[in-house]
């Protein structure tokens, strides 16, 4: 049986994309300068006509109450219109062909767009053949975060990551728990003018360690990305970045030279899955982790279970294998219960059982730090020395409760712990 037949799978109207799961949820961001109105959690205007726009707007006095939220009358625009130049410049990634048309060179869905097109992702645009971003500077929602949230689970425990995130995703995940974002074009959505410095500054001033670029999918909003994190660099506030691994090498080797820490959200272990449930394909992303690996960026993969779809023994030990083979013993790997939401509110939550025995085979595998994710209490929240066996880093969701480490190393038997610290 096909894995869409088991589905009750309807595509959404707007024909675009989905976003990182894993616990990934947007809530509401305390006042800080630059803050939206108190009602706005975290996110998105999700418009269905433009009169029903404008009204909900007025209701809302988005205008008085924050000038710098997108107005109505920037809202459906279809020239650049001078409001949102501030928001577009030329794409880095892409090559000039014949009649004005343009290949992105992005991601690995390479889309070919004719004049006044859009690629999948929604978020760029051909004009005269020059390529475009539409969301530099345009986040729809930002929060601080504590970084466990991500989940970074090596990677300075209890410490803040500002997270911004633009609309857009170049997948099209069927349980994108951030739908309302990822699967929208960016006049769909609230947005603000957040330039690179002013991000690094708010980081800096929450004194949030890292920025994270998370909750839709930071591979499309690449260029506001890449001066971010360098912006975040000359502040000292590192950059971490929360993805579904579907880039090209070329991009993906820039990224790995700058930024501190990746996670990947690895959505199964089949081309099968990929194809039907995520709308994109799994050799590029398993390509991708082995060069964050060779990159030496720090690495974490979030794996999500979902009931029936990518939860079978041989799945699980084949992608430990694999892991193991690729990538070494030691990168964390988090497997992760599914919610039902989105286009697949059909299916249960996954039972505490599959985590357990998707991480008994990981173990099994030989792979030293293997989690169970979104089960807020699970002992295997916690991190524990693989030579000793004591824990290290006790968790409760996404507090820590003990540490155990000492420069990095276990503070029994002073086995190394590979991750970055800053303890
Ligand atoms: S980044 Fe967007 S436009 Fe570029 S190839 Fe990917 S989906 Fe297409």
């Amino acid at each position: 049986m096909s894995i869409k037949s088991k589905l009750n799978i309807k595509r959404s109207n707007t024909d675009m994309n989905s976003g990182s799961q894993s616990g990934d949820v947007i809530d509401k961001l305390p006042d800080i300068n630059l803050s939206p109105p108190s009602n706005f959690s975290g996110a998105f205007e999700e418009s269905i006509d433009r009169r029903t726009f404008i009204k909900s707007s007025a209701v809302f006095s988005l205008a008085a109450a924050c000038p710098l939220l997108i107005s109505p009358d920037r809202v459906f625009a279809q020239n650049f219109p001078e409001e949102t130049k501030k928001f577009i410049i030329e794409a880095r990634y892409y090559e000039k062909l014949e009649h004005k048309k343009i290949r992105c060179k992005l991601c690995p869905r390479e889309c070919v767009i004719d004049d006044r097109e859009r690629g999948y992702c929604g978020v760029r645009e051909n004009r005269e053949g020059t390529y475009y971003t539409l969301v530099y500077a345009r986040p729809c929602t930002y929060h601080v975060d504590p970084v466990e949230k991500k989940p970074l689970f090596h990677f300075h425990p209890g410490s803040l990551a500002f997270s911004i995130a633009t609309a857009g995703c170049n997948v099209n995940c069927k349980f994108c728990q951030n739908w309302q974002i990822s699967q929208v074009r960016p006049e769909k959505v609230r947005s603000i003018y957040m330039p690179p410095k002013d991000v690094a500054r708010l980081a800096s001033e929450y004194q949030c360690v890292s920025i994270a670029y998370t909750y839709s999918e930071p591979v499309v909003f690449y260029e506001y990305m890449e001066d971010t994190v360098v912006a975040g660099h000359e502040k000292n506030v590192k950059s971490v970045v929360i993805t579904a691994g579907y880039i090209s090498q070329k991009p993906l080797i820039e990224l790995c030279k700058k930024v501190d820490a990746i996670k990947v959200d690895l959505k199964a272990f089949s081309e099968k899955y990929y194809r039907e449930i995520v709308n994109g394909e799994l050799k590029p992303v398993l390509d991708g982790l082995i060069t964050m690996r060779k990159m030496g960026v720090w690495t974490e993969i979030v794996y999500l279970v979902v009931p029936t779809l990518n939860d079978s023994d041989d799945e699980f030990k084949g992608v430990s294998r694999w892991i193991k083979k690729y990538l070494g013993s030691d990168i964390p790997v988090h497997f992760t219960r599914f919610h039902p939401q989105y286009l697949l509110k059909n299916l249960p939550p996954t039972p505490l059982k599959t985590l357990e025995r998707a991480k008994e085979i990981a173990d099994a595998e030989g792979l030293n730090y293997v989690y169970i994710g979104n089960v807020p209490g699970h002992p295997a929240e916690n991190t524990y020395c693989p030579k000793c066996g004591k824990v290290l880093i006790e968790r409760i969701g996404f507090t820590i409760k003990k540490l155990n480490l000492q420069n990095g190393c276990c503070k029994y038997c002073k086995h190394e712990i590979p991750g970055l610290w800053g303890i």
